[in-house]
């Protein structure tokens, strides 16, 4: 390049060029190949920034579970704990002993008998959480058939509809899993499911507070009193562990007389996703065992902490703390008053959406957010025997030509020709932007009166591109 256009093309990068008229962003940016020169940060920026603007809008996505709101102070935090590693304990006491703190916190949200003798630690979600839950689970069953010089070889867990977390936990770790298939009067676990599959072989009992696909609570209560008979009948002493996953963060605000965590002295370990209704970012979850003699000794690591020692449980090693450190600005931020106000004005969104969803015709409600039921959510199916030219695949595409996300999937075994549809209620889904959605859903029920469907969606055709 000659000298003048040398210095001509500094004098144009000194400007404060439009970022879209520089020549960065005038090519394409590299996609799979690894680039092999460096960029100006703000070119970079812009287009990765507008890339991500692809992903809809998350306050309109209702398929999640996860929070999508988030105060400044969250931003604040997060931003000042981008360093934190939890895996330092040493490097960073404080952000250890507020992990620790928080344990506490829920081991006493949960009715733990003591929260001394209770041990728990922060994850990156219940994924995580389940799994450890459930490898101490195998582990206590395995010790006690040590024991007694029985075999060990063939552990099954039992469970109603699962997350995929939990199939995931039998096949990493070779578990039958038995799972209560749905019928379609009975969508969750009831005791007799439950005492039906269990034997000597069983590591434990796992409800859910809060199934995934149609959003009710387990009876937790009811199974546990049924294997408190079958050990008196049979001597099998199975433990509980719940799937707390949601309504660990939501019946202790909303249904604090539903029995359901360390109140029932079978439940031996809970866990949670804080980064659901718990409120904070995405990468938090929670397990917490009801006493230290919970948890099998060889799950634990001790690390050096403060020139003493700390527990360490948990499958990865480095892992960010701002999450944690927004779980607990949370916990003062709230209370149980603050958590009770924000999931009591969900459920009520919930409640309301489900009685006009009823009024708009082809659609009858599973499940319309009762409190003491489940999770502020509500599901529906069609009602049976009505063809009125779509599928509720069909119904969620008009939906999402909107900027909403509203799935449609079909249920599990023995269900999977029942596709029904759902909405998650969460902070910041608003009265009002809940009846923006039901306008939505008018004008997509009088487009479909004009331009029925020729061929709708089937569940078959669309369990390949939903989950
Ligand atoms: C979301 C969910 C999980 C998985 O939790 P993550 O925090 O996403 O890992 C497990 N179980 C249930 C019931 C859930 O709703």
């Amino acid at each position: 390049m000659p000298l003048h256009e040398k210095r001509l093309a500094e004098i144009r990068e000194m400007l404060d060029d439009d970022v879209y008229a520089s020549t960065d962003l005038s090519q394409s940016m590299p996609k799979y190949h690894f680039p092999g020169s460096e960029q100006a940060p703000k070119d970079v920026y812009s287009a990765v920034r507008d890339e991500l603007m692809l992903d809809g809008n998350s306050r309109q996505n209702l398929a999640t579970f996860c929070q999508t709101l988030a105060e400044p102070e969250l931003h604040e935090l997060m931003d000042l704990c981008m360093d934190k590693n939890m895996v330092d304990k040493d490097e960073y006491p404080q952000t250890a002993e507020i992990e620790s703190r928080c344990v506490h916190m829920l081991a006493d949200l949960w009715n733990s008998p003591s929260s001394e003798s209770t041990v728990g630690c922060s994850t990156v979600g219940s994924s995580e959480a389940a799994m450890l839950g459930g490898m101490a689970m195998k582990r206590a069953w395995e010790d006690k058939r040590k024991a007694t010089n029985q075999p060990y070889d063939k552990p099954n867990m039992v469970c109603g509809p699962v997350q995929v977390c939990w199939h995931k936990f039998a096949r990493y770790w070779d578990i039958e899993i038995r799972e209560i298939p749905m019928e379609k009067n009975r969508l969750i676990m009831t005791p007799e499911e439950v005492v039906k599959r269990c034997d000597e072989n069983t590591i434990g009992v796992v409800p859910t507070l809060g199934v995934t696909f149609t959003c009710q609570y387990e009876p937790v209560k009811a199974v546990s009193e049924a294997l408190d008979q079958l050990e008196k009948e049979k001597g099998l002493d199975i433990r509980i562990h719940v799937d707390g996953a949601s309504g660990g963060f939501l019946a202790p605000f909303c249904a604090p007389d539903l029995e359901w965590d360390f109140r029932l002295p079978r439940v031996k370990s809970i866990n949670t996703s804080g980064h659901k209704f718990g409120l904070s970012p995405l990468g938090v979850g929670w397990v917490i065992w009801r006493d230290v003699s919970d948890l099998p000794e060889e799950l634990i690591f001790w690390v050096n902490y403060l020139g003493g020692n700390m527990r360490d449980i948990g499958l990865n090693f480095s892992r960010p703390g701002g999450q944690i450190i927004c779980q607990y600005y949370n916990f003062l931020r709230l209370g149980r008053e603050g958590y009770r106000r924000i999931h009591t004005s969900c459920y009520d969104t919930a409640k309301y959406l489900s009685g006009e969803i009823a009024k708009l015709g082809p659609f009858e409600i599973m499940y319309d957010g009762e409190m003491s039921e489940g999770i502020p959510a509500l599901c529906w199916k069609m009602k049976e025997g009505v063809d009125p030219g779509f599928s509720l695949y069909d119904f969620a595409d008009r939906l999402r030509a909107r900027g909403w996300q509203v799935p449609a999937y079909a249920l599990p075994a023995n269900c999977s020709e029942l596709p029904i549809q759902r909405i998650l209620v969460r902070h910041g889904v608003s009265r009002d932007l809940g009846s923006l959605l039901l306008g939505d859903m008018k004008a997509a029920l009088e487009y479909f009166k004009n331009h029925p469907i020729a061929v709708p969606v089937t569940p078959a055709e669309a369990s390949g591109f939903h989950h």
